[in-house]
């Protein structure tokens, strides 16, 4: 077996800022993942900033035998600090709006295709039904009324958590007065405010079939949450077939629904991490369906022959590329 791994991310380009508006920057590893953290203070708010993520990191891992997460899965029970009851009520909302193509409770399929080890493999359709049958996040919905909750089934917060961690950088960032950060948390990108010199930001979107190249870029000023799920973000092949890690909750299986990747623009990080995943699973007609009914995101979707299509208020982002504008 051949194993494949692409680092996930969304390639993010920033224009120099003159020598008095430079921000201080700093690179970490956290949530299985590389992080750049770009801000404007000074390195005690960078390194609030990281206590935070790395404190959220060990609130929320499905592989550290110390986080909420994990003792919720191995003992069915588990008392959770506020941070992780939040984050797993938006996970909820997210499932509600997406008719569960984005589901938490998808881990015991995560288990199976062995997409949090380093020993990723087909799983039978013996195992997968197995599996499928404790996945439904109507259960985790039940539980929620109280910030203890006891399951059957198995929680991974791996599709939402980046972009939770963004959103609360940039909440802490704002309590201690910054104006201006730049965060991109593995595929996350989140901006806080505008460049002190006025240029725009730049956030190009990874080419699926060439991932260190750009196919297209994001253009704007101000504060916004961009997040990219992509098919070739992490993967293994097996019998010349390749096999992604965003698992369709309906069939057991990676998504196949016609799209390479989506990014989703949304000024709620979470919201935009838990939607990209989504709408990824969800394939391009439903996805388009829900943001017609939705005024809290919008989405550039790039199919697996390589064509882009933009939501509207994406489309007048977006710079570099040709794309199919989708209207209301
Ligand atoms: P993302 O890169 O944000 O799209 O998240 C992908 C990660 O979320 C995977 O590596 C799994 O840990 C988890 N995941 C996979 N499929 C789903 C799904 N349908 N709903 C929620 N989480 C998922
Ligand atoms: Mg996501």
């Amino acid at each position: 077996m051949k194993k494949l791994c692409a680092i996930s991310l969304l390639l993010a380009f920033l224009l120099c800022g003159c020598a008095q508006n430079a921000p201080v920057e700093r690179e970490i590893f956290a949530m299985d993942t590389l992080m750049t953290l770009r801000v404007w203070g000074d390195d005690d708010d960078v390194a609030a900033a990281v206590s935070e993520i790395n404190r959220l990191d060990a609130l929320l891992s499905v592989t550290d035998e110390n986080s909420e997460i994990y003792a919720l899965n191995r003992d069915g029970t588990a008392e959770f600090s506020l941070d992780t009851f939040e984050l797993l009520n938006k996970a909820v909302a997210v499932s509600r709006r997406t008719d569960g193509a984005f589901d938490p409770t998808v881990y015991p399929l995560v288990e199976i295709w062995g997409f949090t080890k380093e020993e990723q493999r087909v799983p039978s359709q013996g195992e997968i039904d197995a599996a499928l049958s404790r996945v439904g996040y109507e259960q985790l919905e039940r539980e929620l009324d109280v910030t203890c909750v006891s399951m059957d089934g198995k929680i991974d917060l791996g599709g939402i958590a980046k972009g939770y961690a963004a959103q609360k950088v940039v909440e802490l960032l704002q309590s201690r007065g910054i104006e201006t950060a730049f965060l991109s948390l593995g595929g996350n990108v989140q901006t806080l405010g505008s460049k002190p010199d006025g240029a725009p930001w730049l956030v190009g979107i990874a080419d699926p079939s060439a991932p260190s190249q750009a196919i297209a870029c994001l253009r704007f000023h101000d504060s916004l949450a961009l997040v990219t799920s992509g098919g070739y973000q992490r993967y293994f092949e097996e019998n010349g077939v390749r096999y992604h890690h965003i698992l369709d909750p309906k069939t057991g299986y990676p998504a196949d629904s016609g799209l390479a990747s989506v990014t989703v623009l949304a000024h709620d990080g979470a919201l935009a991490d838990g939607l990209s995943t989504a709408l990824f699973v969800m394939g391009m007609e439903k996805a388009t369906a829900l943001w017609r009914e939705s005024d809290d995101f919008e989405a550039v979707f790039i199919t697996k022959d390589g064509a882009i299509f933009a939501t509207d208020g994406a489309a007048s982002l977006l710079t570099d590329c040709e794309c199919t504008v989708i209207e209301r």
